[in-house]
């Protein structure tokens, strides 16, 4: 079953969100300016190579320039920076993003800390997410604002509700709460030394599932009526576990047979969406999201840098 009357479309709302970044970016090249993005590649993990591509190519749909850096897997801290360095002191360079993850030599916190904070379209330098922190966001995780930007673009009320956001990492669970929290709703953040999950998120009249763990939030524990929005994303790659996930569903057998694997998120999708007010689906959720906030940060950037 589809459950088309709760699903919060986020490929619908990307596309909004890309229209209107299209038009900002026509208004910028009459003036003189072609937002640039550069994107910075190490090593050679296929999922991280097919992110930057599908970035770029997003990027050049409407209109704006992006370049793609890529640096061998071995390449040492010292390279990195150096890179960063010149990216940081190239005046035609709009926005800077270092695809995650990064080999376990490089120091991440030390990159990001490096990149001009005014260009970091990921929203990861310290300085941002101190700003963000203090409710005076400037540039803010892609992942996170595009959640946003779909509530409010559904009309789904956060003041004075319950938000459970499950994960902490810097990239989303964090930033997720700290949003929601300046749009006051009342937060929890789970972990993974929270006890009794379910009972937390049983709470959540609005829960964000950011775990990274396959089909963990399971209708135990979801509270009727809730708003799930499912970050998570994993390939699935065995018929066995699609049937199980699917049961029944013609289109996802369809999809498996046609590509060899889909794609699942951290909520088990066909037994909680009965339960939930509205859900995201993945594919289709928040994954558009995210490319298409990406290129609002860069429109951003380039008029944050010149005092548009
Ligand atoms: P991450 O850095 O691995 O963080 C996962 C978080 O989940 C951690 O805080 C961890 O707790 C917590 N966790 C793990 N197992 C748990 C459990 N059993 N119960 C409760 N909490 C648990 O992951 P991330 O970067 O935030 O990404 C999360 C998911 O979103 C991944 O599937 C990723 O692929 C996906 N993602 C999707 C997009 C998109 O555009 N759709 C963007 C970014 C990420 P501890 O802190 O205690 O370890």
């Amino acid at each position: 079953m589809e459950f088309a009357d709760k699903k919060l479309d986020g490929s619908r709302i990307a596309a909004e969100i890309r229209d209107e970044v299209s038009a900002e970016v026509a208004i910028l090249t009459k003036r003189g300016v072609i937002p640039r993005l550069d994107a910075v590649l190490v090593g050679e993990d296929p999922a991280s190579k097919v992110y930057v591509g599908s970035k770029a190519k997003t990027l050049a749909t409407l209109g704006m320039i992006s370049e793609t850096h890529h640096l061998r897997e071995d390449a040492s801290q010292a390279e990195l920076e150096t890179l960063i360095d010149r990216l940081n002191a190239d005046s035609e360079v709009d926005g800077i993003l270092v695809q995650l993850p990064l080999p376990g030599t490089i120091d991440a916190a030390e990159i990001f800390g490096r990149i001009d904070p005014v260009r970091d379209v990921d929203g990861f330098h310290p300085e941002n997410v101190g700003l963000l922190q203090q409710g005076r966001p400037r540039m803010v995780p892609c992942t996170p604002t595009g959640i946003m930007e779909m509530l409010r673009r559904e009309e789904i009320e956060i003041k004075g509700r319950r938000a459970v956001v499950v994960g902490r990492s810097d990239i989303v669970g964090k930033p997720m709460a700290m949003l929601l929290l300046h749009a006051h709703a009342t937060v929890t953040i789970c972990h993974s030394r929270t006890r009794d999950l379910a009972e937390v998120t049983g709470q959540a009249e609005i829960l964000i599932a950011a775990v990274g763990v396959r089909s963990l939030i399971g209708p135990e524990h979801v509270a009727d009526g809730a708003v799930v929005v499912d970050v998570g994303m994993h390939r699935v790659t065995d018929l066995e576990t699609v049937e199980r996930l699917y049961p029944g569903n013609e289109k996802k057998l369809a999809a498996f047979e046609k590509r060899g694997a889909v794609l699942a998120g951290d909520v088990d999708y066909t037994r909680v969406a009965p339960k939930a007010g509205r859900i995201t689906p993945v594919p289709g959720g928040v994954g558009p999201l995210t490319i298409a906030m990406l290129t609002a940060n860069t429109v951003k950037a380039a008029k944050l840098r010149r005092g548009l």
